[in-house]
């Protein structure tokens, strides 16, 4: 699955290269030349991952990497750093603040593809396209199929995707900003609501088998989605 990458760059020969590379791997580049308009760029929509570079002029990869992970907001987006040779301070540095990989400058195309494949498949299931079952609902990516109790469900690409998005991240609490964010995607400008609305649609094709249940509304909140009872 494309997946949201914020490239956040100063060096324009090797943002380039990078969009490049990552626009022939099927992935979607949002660039940032600037830590602080990177800041910004996600106050509209968060990506899936960010591939941080670590010299930056004014906020430092450092600072922006610390914001990121200090916010409850975006914590969740994964972090790979892009660091020069020998700098191993800095690679301990960004694994303590909450990066989740580095990649060593000169890298080839192969290597920032695989570790950023990694990194999805281990942050965000969903991207990988694996196979989910949870209570004896299953969802198969591959396929597109729905089934519970082995019997098929028929859901519209929306209720899809939100299912999907459920399956994979079961027990949190998600907020329907971070709902809409990551299941209606970037730049898409609909209301709250519509989460509501499609949460109904979802929750009435899962009724026969028994599964619309694990859907749960956490007040004030959002939903979560649980295989276990509601308190
Ligand atoms: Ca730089």
């Amino acid at each position: 699955m494309p997946a949201t990458i914020l490239v956040v760059e100063d060096e324009p020969a090797i943002r380039e290269l990078v969009v490049l590379n990552l626009q022939q791997a099927g992935h979607r580049p949002v660039v940032a030349d600037s830590a602080e308009l990177a800041l910004a760029s996600m106050r509209d929509a968060l990506p899936d991952l960010i591939l941080l570079d670590w010299m930056l002029p004014g906020m430092s990869g450092v600072e922006f990497a610390r914001r990121i992970k200090a916010d409850a907001y975006t914590r969740q987006v994964p972090i790979i750093m892009l660091t020069a040779r020998g700098d191993e301070q800095d690679k301990i540095t960004g694994l303590e603040i909450g990066a989740d990989d580095y990649i060593t400058k000169p890298f080839s195309p192969r290597e920032l593809n695989a570790r950023i494949k990694a990194v999805l498949r281990r942050l965000a299931p969903e991207m990988a396209g694996d196979l989910v079952e949870m209570a004896g609902l299953r969802l198969d990516p591959a396929t597109h199929r729905v089934a519970g109790n082995d019997r098929t469900i028929e859901l519209g690409p929306t209720e899809f995707r939100l299912l999907h998005f459920f399956m994979t991240r079961p027990e949190r609490v998600h907020s329907r900003a971070q709902m809409l964010d990551q299941v209606w995607g970037n730049h898409v400008f609909v209301e709250d609501r519509t989460v509501d609305v499609h949460i109904r649609r979802l929750r009435r094709a899962l009724e026969a088998s028994g599964h619309d249940v694990l859907i749960q509304t956490v007040r004030g909140s959002g939903y979560r989605f649980s295989a276990r009872a509601e308190e």
